[in-house]
């Protein structure tokens, strides 16, 4: 089996050589789609033949034709594929994103459809829950949208609890980060952020909140320290503050669930600043490989 051709690195002019027409990117699709060889869907054979559509593989026994977009998030669309592939590249690759705003001017497409489009983008950011932080975390909780007028209370309209872990790395400072709205501060809303983003043998710090104190038991290695004012952790402080700043910049009001949006597209990105060459084909993978109406749903 022909290994695939990644597309990998940075450099926008070799991307739109590569991606100039729609048929090299329907190729890149089937070459990801049937990477570890080709089922029938219907049939479970494994011999084909050309399809009608391009890069579309048929089955020489039922005769069922499987377009390279079929069952991924580019099934579909509205927007002409190399523009798909050029939105999904500008999105990873520029270090704020896009707004649905911009895409809509640079691509000359509809606002409604960019919007619609960088949505499936965000979700196919969003953590694969394959890599928890580890080491030494930081946890802690801040208000996105709206005054910060009380600590831990509730999400209530514009203003949205939202709960962020750090990793602290001896080396170059800080690592990755993940961020979850959460509905309110107490262990049930923690814990599926914890279970989801943390290792158990992490040694995790978090403020004096007793919300936080019924997890010690399945994470043995949390301690907790009296908050003084954000001053404890720097890192954190400015996390919050560089991720406030970009949400301020590209976006007004939004749903809970467009906001998670945000929080994973923001943190895709973070979390690979020092590994980019790879960024893209990373995302169209997820792309290709995940359920097209996956929100909320895991892997
Ligand atoms: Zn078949």
């Amino acid at each position: 089996m022909d290994k695939r051709e990644r597309f990998t690195g940075l450099n926008s002019i070799k991307f739109t050589v590569r991606f100039h027409e729609d048929e090299a990117c329907y190729k890149y699709l089937s070459d990801i789609k049937w990477e570890n060889g080709y089922v029938c869907k219907k049939c479970q054979n494994t011999v084909y033949c050309i399809g009608v559509k391009p890069h579309s593989r048929r089955c020489i026994k039922c005769g069922y034709d499987e377009s390279s977009t079929s069952g991924t998030m580019f099934d579909k669309s509205k927007v002409p594929i190399h523009i798909a592939f050029h939105i999904v590249f500008r999105l990873c690759t520029k270090k704020k994103g896009m707004s649905s705003l911009e895409l809509a001017s640079e691509f000359e497409q509809r606002q409604k459809t960019c919007w619609e489009f960088k949505w499936k983008v965000q979700q196919a950011m969003s953590s694969n829950l394959k890599y928890p932080l580890t080491g030494e975390v930081h946890v802690d909780e801040c208000y996105i949208g709206g005054e910060e007028i009380q600590k831990r209370r509730r999400s209530k309209g514009k203003k949205k609890l939202v709960i962020v872990a750090l990793e602290n790395v001896s080396f170059n400072g800080v690592g990755r980060a993940y961020a979850q709205i959460i509905e309110d501060a107490y262990n049930n809303s923690f814990r599926p952020f914890f279970e989801d983003h943390i290792s158990k043998d992490a040694v995790i710090s978090t403020d004096g909140w007793t919300g936080y104190s019924p997890l010690k038991k399945d994470y043995p290695y949390l301690k907790q320290i009296l908050s003084n004012s954000g001053k404890s952790h720097p890192d954190m402080h400015i996390h919050i503050m560089n991720l406030k700043g970009w949400l301020r910049g590209i976006h007004h009001h939004c749903s809970s669930e467009r906001m998670q949006g945000y929080l994973d597209e923001y943190h895709f990105r973070y979390n690979r600043r020092n590994n980019m060459e790879t960024i893209f084909d990373t995302l169209l993978k997820r792309m290709v490989k995940y359920d097209p109406k996956r929100i909320n749903t895991r892997e």
